[in-house]
C-alpha cells in the first residue's frame, strides 16, 4: 500500500471537483483530484450548456475563460412558444443579466488543461475508490491507480462524485434525509451538425408534449424531445427525430434546420436532494447532493455555486483556523439548491405533457403560460430565476 497524504481529497473530476481543485490551488490549498473514468471519456460527455452569469464571473476569476470569452454565445433571453405562438423573454431587459451558452465538455477540458499545466495531481482511471474515517479528523480515501494500490489521508473529502458515486454512500444510515421526485418522462437530445434555427433557445410546450431547441455553437444543435422516461432509442432513427422536432416547432414563417445527427440519448428526469450535504469531514457538492430535471438549465450552475462556497470555507480554514463557513456550508448551499429545485420543477410541470392528460392540468399550464409571457412580474419572476438569483 502506497501512503500519500494532502490537504483536501477530491472524488469526481467533473465540474464540480475540477473547479474545487482550482479554487484551492489558486489559494495555495493542496488537493488530489481522483476520477475513475478516462480523461478522453470525461472530456467528451456531453451535457449541460447554459452557464449562469456567477459561473461564468467565477471561471474568469479562476483563469479559465479564455476559449469561453472567445467562442461562448451570450444570449439576453428565451423564447417560449405555446398555442401556436412564439413569445420572447427579455431576460437581459428584465434583470440587467445575460447567460451564456459554452458546453461542459469546454469548461472540463479547460479545466484540465490547467490543473495537468499548474502540475497539480489529478488521476484518471482510478479503481476502488473508498473513502473511510469520515468522522474523524484524518479521513482517507482508498484506491487503486495503474494496478497499484494507494491510500490518501486528507483533513476534507469533497464528494464530487456525481449521482453515482461512492461518497454519499458511504455515509452511514440514517444521517441524510432524501427527498424525491421521479417524473414519467424523460428527453431525448440530440446534437446535430446544424446551425441553431433561432437566435436564442425556444422552449415549446405543445399537446404532443414538450421540446425544446438549443446549441452548442453557430455550427452545433442541441435539441430536445420530450419522450417516455425509459424510452427505447432504437425506435427513435433520425428521420423520426427531425419529423417530430419539425412538428413540435412548427411556426409560419420560420424553418427548421436539420443536418446530421452527431449524437443521440435518452435522458430520465428527476429531482432529488439530500441533506445534509456535510458528513464529519465528507462534504457532498454538485449531483453528487441533489439533482434537478434540466428544464431550468441548473444542474451545473449549482454544482459549480456549491464548490465556490466549499472553496471559500476551505480557505478561510486554512487561512484563519475558523470553521464558521465549513459549518454553515450544508445550510448555505441548501438554500440556493431548493430555489432551483422548484424552479426546475416549476419549469417541467409547466411545459411537459402531464401524465394522465388531464385536460385541468392542460388549462393550467396555458395560464401559467400566458402569464409569464403578458405580466412583467411574472417574467421577471422566471428570468431572475434562469439567469441565476444572486443572493440566494
Ligand atoms: C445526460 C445528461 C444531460 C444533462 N444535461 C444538462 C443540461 O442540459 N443542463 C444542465 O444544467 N444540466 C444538465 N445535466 C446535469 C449536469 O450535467 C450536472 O448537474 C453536472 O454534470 C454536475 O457536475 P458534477 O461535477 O457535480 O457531477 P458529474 O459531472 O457527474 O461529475 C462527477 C464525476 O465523478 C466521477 N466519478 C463517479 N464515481 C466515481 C468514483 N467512484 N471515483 C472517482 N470518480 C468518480 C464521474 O466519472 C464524473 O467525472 C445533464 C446530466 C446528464 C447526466
Amino acid at each position: 500500500m502506497n501512503r500519500l497524504r494532502t490537504q483536501v481529497g477530491i472524488v469526481g473530476a467533473g465540474p464540480a471537483g475540477l473547479t474545487l481543485g482550482r479554487l484551492l490551488h489558486r489559494a495555495g490549498i493542496e488537493a488530489v483530484v481522483l476520477e475513475n473514468r478516462s480523461r478522453d471519456y470525461v472530456e467528451h460527455r456531453i451535457r449541460a450548456g447554459v452557464l449562469e452569469q456567477g459561473t461564468v464571473d467565477l471561471l474568469r476569476e479562476l483563469g479559465v475563460s479564455k476559449r469561453m470569452d472567445r467562442e461562448g454565445i451570450v444570449h439576453d433571453g428565451i423564447y417560449l412558444q405555446f398555442a401556436g405562438k412564439r413569445h420572447h423573454l427579455p431576460m437581459r431587459e428584465l434583470t440587467g443579466r445575460s447567460i451564456t451558452i459554452w458546453g461542459q465538455t469546454e469548461i472540463v477540458k479547460d479545466l484540465i488543461v490547467a490543473r495537468l499545466a499548474d502540475g497539480e495531481p489529478l488521476l484518471f482511471e482510478v479503481d476502488e475508490v473508498a473513502v473511510h474515517d469520515l468522522e474523524s479528523e484524518r479521513p482517507r480515501i482508498t484506491f487503486r491507480h495503474e494496478g497499484e494500490a494507494h491510500e490518501l489521508a486528507c483533513d476534507v473529502i469533497a464528494g464530487c462524485d456525481g449521482s453515482h458515486g461512492v461518497c454519499r454512500p458511504a455515509i452511514p444510515a440514517g444521517v441524510l434525509s432524501e427527498y424525491s421526485r421521479e417524473y414519467p418522462f424523460g428527453w431525448l437530445g440530440i446534437l446535430a451538425e446544424a446551425p441553431p434555427s433561432s437566435d436564442e433557445l425556444v422552449y415549446t410546450h405543445t399537446p404532443d408534449g414538450f421540446a425544446l431547441l438549443s446549441l452548442r455553437s453557430p455550427s452545433l444543435s442541441r435539441s430536445y424531445l420530450q419522450v417516455d422516461h425509459d424510452e427505447d432509442l432504437g425506435a427513435w432513427p433520425d428521420e423520426r427525430i427531425w419529423a417530430e422536432l419539425q412538428r413540435r416547432t412548427a411556426l409560419e414563417g420560420w424553418t427548421l434546420v436539420e443536418g446530421p445527427i452527431l449524437e443521440k440519448g435518452v435522458t430520465g428526469m428527476r429531482s432529488h436532494v439530500v441533506e445534509p450535504m456535510r458528513h464529519g469531514n465528507l462534504f457532498l457538492a454538485g449531483d453528487a447532493a441533489h439533482i434537478v430535471p434540466p428544464t431550468g438549465a441548473k444542474g451545473l450552475n449549482l454544482a459549480i455555486h456549491d464548490v465556490r462556497l466549499l472553496g471559500e470555507a476551505l480557505v478561510e480554514w486554512y487561512g484563519s483556523g475558523s470553521r464558521a463557513l465549513l459549518d454553515a456550508y450544508s445550510e448555505t448551499c441548501l438554500r440556493r439548491v431548493w430555489r432551483c429545485e422548484h424552479f426546475s420543477w416549476w419549469m417541467t410541470t409547466m411545459l411537459h405533457r402531464l401524465p394522465g392528460d388531464d385536460p385541468f392540468d392542460l388549462k393550467l399550464q396555458l395560464s401559467q403560460l400566458r402569464h409569464v409571457t403578458t405580466s412583467e412580474a411574472a417574467a421577471t419572476m422566471l428570468a431572475e430565476n434562469y439567469v441565476g438569483l444572486e443572493n440566494v
